[in-house]
């Protein structure tokens, strides 16, 4: 791939090597196709695209690792979204069905520009279903990758080529639907491959690139502890401790494309699970105030965008997808 220009520093320069490349420009259009089908499908299911807010006086907490950025607002201190999840239970006000191309700025801790996975900045294909299961909002994940790659497949063929990507890697994904295992699965299987991982943490970046390494196809991990995960994934009330969520996973190393969840919606369960990951609910005004007064109990998820066109593109490092990388740690002064 001698054509993809280094990018080790921001600077005019680098933009101008990397927007004016034949692979730039084909990952690019890709992505094109991979919006446009995601919002074809979503329409034709009846939701509503809404564009996602920028700042508020809080924001997602629940990003492993990950630092907010920090916004002068008035003399007040707001958040730059790391993701919309607070306003998309709000949106079901609205709507019953919603979703978003959201922004999100994620100041992710300068080890992870090596995993070929991490952006500051990226976007999420965000979106939430009133009253609706986990396993409804899986169905409807699947449904959105399957038909963005069949989309790229029928459609951009020639950048496809232009990538190095051969259509034939997506036939086992086109053919069958998505596997499927829990997050005690996942455990036991990094464990019989000598791959620490905790019963009671989020699946680590080297466990995470190991089980997608080994997979044909994409699959879902299900059922994750409660420690690992924001307040607003809903406990399991059958399972107190396990999460009624999802993560799902390409295969060939690419690693996760999206997570979702049922979300807790009982006023007193959000103050309790906040209180138990160490959240102020001070600090979540406008939020509570909404959810005292009542919200729809729903599920959703996130799929990344970028991670989406880098598996469907098999472009080496998630940057090499994005218009305007922004890697973490790099700082360009
Ligand atoms: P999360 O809420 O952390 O699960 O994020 C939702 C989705 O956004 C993930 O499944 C990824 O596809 C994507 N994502 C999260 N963090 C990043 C990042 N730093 N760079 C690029 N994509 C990301
Ligand atoms: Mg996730």
């Amino acid at each position: 791939m001698s054509d993809v220009p280094t990018f080790t520093r921001l600077d005019p320069r680098n933009y101008r090597d990397h927007l004016t490349s034949d692979r730039t420009r084909a990952a690019l259009i890709v992505q094109q196709h991979v919006l446009a089908s995601v919002r074809v499908t979503l329409a034709g299911r009846g939701f509503v695209e809404l564009p996602a807010p920028l700042v508020g006086p809080v924001t997602d907490p629940g990003v492993r690792g990950a630092k907010q950025a920090d916004v002068d607002y008035y003399g007040a201190t707001y958040k730059i979204m790391t993701s919309a999840i607070l306003y998309k239970q709000a949106a079901l006000l609205a709507f019953d069905k919603i979703f978003c191309i959201a922004p999100n700025l994620r100041l992710e801790p300068p080890e992870t520009a090596a995993t070929g996975r991490h952006l500051v900045e990226f976007h999420q294909i965000d979106v939430e279903i009133a009253d609706a299961t986990r396993e409804e909002a899986m169905e409807l994940a699947q449904a959105l990758v399957t038909g963005a790659v069949a989309a790229v497949v029928r459609d951009a063929p020639a950048e496809l080529e232009r990538l190095g990507r051969d259509p034939g890697a997506f036939t086992e994904l086109l053919a069958q639907p998505f596997g499927r295992m829990t997050h005690a699965a996942a455990v036991a299987e990094l464990t019989g491959l000598g791959v620490a991982q905790s019963a009671t943490a989020e699946i680590t970046w080297e466990g995470e690139r190991v089980l997608s390494g080994k997979a044909g196809r994409p699959f879902f991990v299900t059922d994750y502890p409660k420690g690992s995960r924001g307040f607003y994934d809903r406990e399991d009330p059958r399972t107190p401790g396990m999460l009624r969520n999802f993560d799902l996973i390409a295969p060939d190393g690419f690693g996760e494309l999206a997570s979702g969840a049922e979300r807790e919606h009982e006023p007193a369960r959000i103050v309790a699970r906040m209180r138990e990951t160490g959240e102020n609910p001070a600090k979540y005004g406008w939020y509570l105030d909404l959810i005292r007064e009542g919200i729809r109990p729903s599920a959703g998820f996130g799929i990344g965008l970028e991670r989406l066109v880098r598996y469907i593109t098999g472009a080496d490092e998630v940057w090499q997808v994005c218009a305007f990388p922004k890697l973490p740690g790099e700082v360009e002064r």
